[in-house]
C-alpha cells in the first residue's frame, strides 16, 4: 500500500509536491499547463466516446477508421497503428477484427511482408471514416477563435513538447519537421520564412511546419 497523502511516496513526494494540488498549481505554471492537458485529455476523450457510441464502435475503432482515411497505404499496418496509438497489437488487432466483421474494413495481402496485411476501408467503410474524421472540429472551433499570434504559439509551444517527449521515448510516433533530419530551424533568422526543408529545398514559414509529414525521418 503507498504512503497516506501527505507523507512521502516512493519516489519522495508528497500531495503537497502533486500538481493536482491546486495550491500547489497555483504557484507553478508548469502545473498548470500539465492540469490543463488533462482536463483537455478529457474532452477529447468524451467526443470521441460520443461519436464511437453513436456509431456502435468503440474509441480506438474510430482511431483506426481515421488512420485509414488519412494515412499513405504502407502504414495501414496493424504494427504501424498500434505504435501510433501506443497500444499493444492484439488490441488493435481486435479492434481491426470487429471493423472486418461489420464490413468497414478489408485485408489485403501486403507485398514486402506475407505474415503481414494492409488494411482498407470498404466504400461503406469510407464514408464512416469521413464522417468521424468531424469530431476535432467543435474543438478546433475554439482554437480558431483564439488572437493568430497565440495560436501560432500555442502550436509551437505543443511541437515543443511532443518533440521533448519524443526524444525522451514517452512518445513514440511524431512525423513533425522538429524533430527531421531535413529540418534547418532559423536559417534565415530575419525572415518571415525562418526555417527550411532540405527536402523540398524550401524555406519554411513558422505556419508551414508540419505535424504529420509523410515524408519526415527522424534526426539522428
Ligand atoms: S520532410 Fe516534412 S517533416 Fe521533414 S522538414 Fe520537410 S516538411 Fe518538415
Amino acid at each position: 500500500m503507498g504512503a497516506p497523502g501527505w507523507l512521502p511516496g516512493e519516489n519522495g513526494h508528497t500531495f503537497m509536491d502533486s500538481i493536482f494540488n491546486p495550491e500547489t498549481q497555483h504557484q507553478d505554471v508548469g502545473a498548470k499547463v500539465v492540469a490543463a492537458l488533462e482536463r483537455l485529455t478529457h474532452l477529447l476523450r468524451h467526443l470521441v466516446w460520443n461519436e464511437a457510441k453513436a456509431h456502435g464502435l468503440s474509441p480506438i475503432q474510430v482511431h483506426v477508421l481515421i488512420s485509414l482515411l488519412v494515412h499513405e497505404p504502407a502504414r495501414c499496418r496493424i504494427s504501424q497503428l498500434a505504435r501510433e496509438f501506443q497500444v499493444t497489437q492484439p488490441t488493435v488487432s481486435d479492434a481491426v477484427a470487429s471493423l472486418v466483421a461489420k464490413g468497414l474494413v478489408v485485408k489485403r495481402p501486403f507485398p514486402a511482408d506475407r505474415r503481414a496485411a494492409l488494411l482498407e476501408l470498404t466504400p461503406a467503410g469510407r464514408k464512416l471514416a469521413e464522417h468521424l474524421a468531424e469530431w476535432g472540429h467543435v474543438l478546433k472551433t475554439h482554437v480558431d477563435a483564439l488572437p493568430a499570434e497565440m495560436r501560432h504559439e500555442l502550436m509551437i509551444g505543443l511541437m515543443e513538447l511532443i518533440a521533448s517527449l519524443q526524444r525522451a521515448g514517452l512518445i513514440e510516433v511524431a512525423r513533425m519537421c522538429l524533430t527531421c533530419r531535413f529540418f534547418q530551424p532559423n536559417r534565415f533568422p530575419s525572415r518571415e520564412t525562418p526555417h527550411y526543408c532540405l527536402l523540398i529545398e524550401r524555406p519554411l514559414a513558422v505556419t508551414h511546419l508540419r505535424l504529420d509529414c509523410p515524408e519526415q525521418e527522424p534526426a539522428a
